[in-house]
């Protein structure tokens, strides 16, 4: 039996026209003979509304929170109408849901507090809610979707908001559960996202965790294949926004795409990777506003590429800071003094360089540099500066080859870097630079790197059929 776990990202069930757009997808994949299990996130928005709903709530604005829930309610009920024909059940049922989130809600204005545990239960709504839907409107459509709650499956700790998976039970719940259903040729839909540790109690795998889950239960189903379908061709060579001939990126390996997903590439949730590597099952990224289009395949082994480089990624809004020692000289001790720092603020650190002297760090959050800088000032001389862009280019052909970075700087020759750092996994190479020399970054470096593109890596096919519309 082919198994394929298709994930549906928040945009792909967006509204009626999305949600009917993934069910023709959905029977496209049975039509080949494949056995689909669907994982679905909210629908696009959701889960921010629902947390500032919480957090609204705990901080005593009661009419606030409970107006935002009425607004989903609205969504959700006007979503299930347009599908069905008959919408009576679900309409009764997304009811019942937000009026107990209701119920939630108002007890968060009287206690004023909001603990990861109920943020997590607040959260959970929005895919209970999608899954259903999505459910209801597959069988309309001629897709035997059997509702699956996903809690009942992905069992996890009890860390709330990033709660850890327990393989050993997914494994077993998923072949309890899952597999029958498969057999009887049903297709299972769950929410993505969503847990439950195992008392039963609900808990999420963090922000962008239904990635997480498909790839858990394809790992558990040992699935052909792990479909992430989103609203992007799959990874491009760079951010299209910032340089118009950015490529798609046929195939990349594991280890690459999970560098690139660090460094802010959004497409897909890092620990994705881990359970589909483990078993050696590729990932699909796809889109669904245009589902004919290849999408992105990553797999353990990439093939060798001519150029370096796979993909430029770049992540903004960085602040660098400088640490100088210069009232002492570094003394054993010092780095762990630094980290200790940033640790008690919890502030993670993204790239670090340091010299006998001093150290520069770079954060993403600007609002703690204050205090941060603050408290390094007691052990040396501290400045920071925020606008800054870490440019991350990634690529397993950089690996020995050298020449490299005498490139890399030569087609930015222009441009003023801060840091460079290459990283330990030896196939990436970061480098610092002003947030405004971004996107001239990016294009200089596209231009050196992807001019004679590999066919069997990139998408050749769409360049050049680009080139002769902007020509014509
Ligand atoms: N709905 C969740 C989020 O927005 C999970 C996901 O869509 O991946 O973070
Ligand atoms: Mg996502």
């Amino acid at each position: 039996m082919s198994v394929v776990v298709m994930k549906f990202g928040g945009t792909s069930v967006e509204d009626p026209a999305a949600i009917s757009r993934t069910a023709g997808i959905v029977a496209g994949r049975i039509a080949l003979g494949k056995h689909p299990v669907v994982v679905v996130s909210a629908l696009a928005k959701v889960t921010d509304q629902l947390l500032r709903a919480a957090s609204a709530a705990a901080s005593g604005d009661r009419t606030g929170a409970l107006a935002i829930s009425s607004r989903l309610r609205c969504r959700h009920r006007d979503t299930a109408c347009a599908l069905l024909k008959d919408s009576g059940a679900i309409v009764t049922l997304i009811d019942q849901k937000f009026d107990s989130l209701d119920e939630i809600l108002r007890g968060l204005a009287a206690i004023l507090e909001l603990t990861p545990r109920i943020s997590d239960l607040v959260v959970s709504f929005g895919e209970r809610i999608s899954s259903r839907i999505v459910a209801a409107a597959f069988r309309e459509r001629g897709v035997e979707a059997a509702h699956v709650d996903a809690r009942d499956i992905i069992v996890t700790d009890s860390q709330f908001q990033k709660a850890i998976p327990q393989d050993a039970i997914i494994d077993k719940r998923a072949q309890e559960k899952l597999r029958p259903l498969l057999e009887q040729g049903k297709v299972p839909v769950m929410g993505g996202f969503i847990a439950s540790n195992i008392d039963g109690i609900t808990t999420t795998l963090g922000r962008g965790g239904s990635d997480f889950t498909g790839a858990l239960v394809g790992g558990a189903l040992t699935a052909d294949a792990i479909e992430i379908w989103t609203d992007v061709d799959g990874i491009m060579t760079c951010d299209p926004r910032m340089c118009s001939e950015a490529l798609r990126v046929k195939v990349i390996s594991f280890e690459e795409a999970a560098e690139l997903a660090y460094f802010g590439a959004k497409v897909l949730h890092p620990a994705t990777i881990l359970p589909a590597v483990k078993k050696n099952i590729p990932v699909l990224v796809l889109n669904s506003k245009n589902p004919t289009n290849e999408g992105t395949r990553i797999i353990s082994l990439a093939p060798h590429c001519k150029s370096p480089f796979k993909s430029i990624a770049v992540k903004k809004k960085l602040s660098i800071i400088d640490v100088v020692a210069s009232r002492m000289l570094m003394t054993h001790g010092y780095l762990s003094e630094i980290f200790a720092i940033f640790d008690k603020h919890q502030c993670p650190v993204d790239m670090v360089s340091t010299s006998e002297v001093s150290v520069s760090l770079t954060v993403d959050s600007n609002e703690k540099l204050p205090a941060i800088a603050a408290d390094l000032s007691k052990h040396a001389d501290v400045k920071y500066e925020g606008k800054k862009a870490l440019v991350c280019m990634v690529g397993e052909d950089i690996r020995g080859q050298s020449g490299i970075a005498a490139q890399v700087f030569a087609a930015i020759r222009h441009i003023n870097v801060r840091m460079i750092s290459q990283g330990a996994s030896e196939i990436n190479m970061s480098f610092m630079i002003e947030e405004e020399d971004a996107e001239e970054a990016v294009r200089s470096l596209h231009t050196a790197f992807f001019q004679n593109p590999d066919p069997l890596v990139f998408d050749v096919e769409a360049q050049k059929k680009q080139l002769l519309a902007s020509s014509s």
